[in-house]
């Protein structure tokens, strides 16, 4: 942790940042103000939700006995403005992520596939008729007689009940669950311009 510390003395908060995330994926015991610190860092890095996330998990270990539970409590004020900025922002999700347009839908939210019922046919077969259009039907001196089926109009065919007869589905987007948004790695400007420009 300490050539965290160090990377954060120089506010090289990058630095600070993957050492301590180095620090997380050891598996290692946490040393008990390194969620602090961890959190200060994040602060500076504008991941204002993970950065509370740290303090809070900081102030539940430590409680009042923490070292730096003065600067965790202060730290804490200083998350609302921005929090409640990403919260009010439309443009990011709650992480403060900007939110760019979905790219398995671009953005339409849903997604159009070949109907799998009469796999993009448009037509099903007639069940009234097994689909030959003629009705069988033996009539009272046992001679077969047919019948044009009044169901399909004698064409043995329907049109698809599952697609209407448009051979397509339509489903909800499951990248995106139908937000047609998904986040992207810049972090919100919570204005108009998008802060790639
Ligand atoms: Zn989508
Ligand atoms: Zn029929
Ligand atoms: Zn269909
Ligand atoms: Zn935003």
């Amino acid at each position: 942790m300490k050539g965290a510390l160090a990377a954060m003395e120089r506010s090289d908060y990058q630095t600070a940042n993957s050492i301590f995330r180095n620090l997380i994926d050891s598996g290692l015991p946490l040393p008990e103000e390194m969620p602090y610190f961890f959190s200060e860092t994040l602060f500076q890095l504008g991941q204002y939700d993970n950065s509370q996330n740290f303090v809070n998990k900081y102030l539940d270990l430590t409680g009042f006995t923490g070292q730096n539970y003065e600067s965790a409590t202060l730290l804490k004020e200083k998350l609302k403005a921005p929090i409640a900025q990403i919260q009010a922002c439309e443009r990011c999700d709650r992480r403060g992520y900007r939110l760019e347009n979905c790219t398995t839908c671009l953005g339409k939210k849903q997604l159009e596939q070949a109907c799998s019922y009469c796999k993009a046919k448009t037509v099903v077969g007639c069940s009234r008729c097994g689909a030959t259009g003629m009705i069988k039907k033996v009539n009272v001196f046992n001679i077969v007689d047919f019948f044009e089926c009044e169901r399909c109009g004698g064409k043995g065919r329907l049109s698809c009940p599952d697609c209407e007869g448009t051979g397509k589905e339509i489903s909800s987007c499951k990248t995106c669950l139908g937000s047609g948004k998904s986040p992207s790695d810049n972090l919100c400007t919570h204005s108009e311009e998008s802060n790639q420009h």
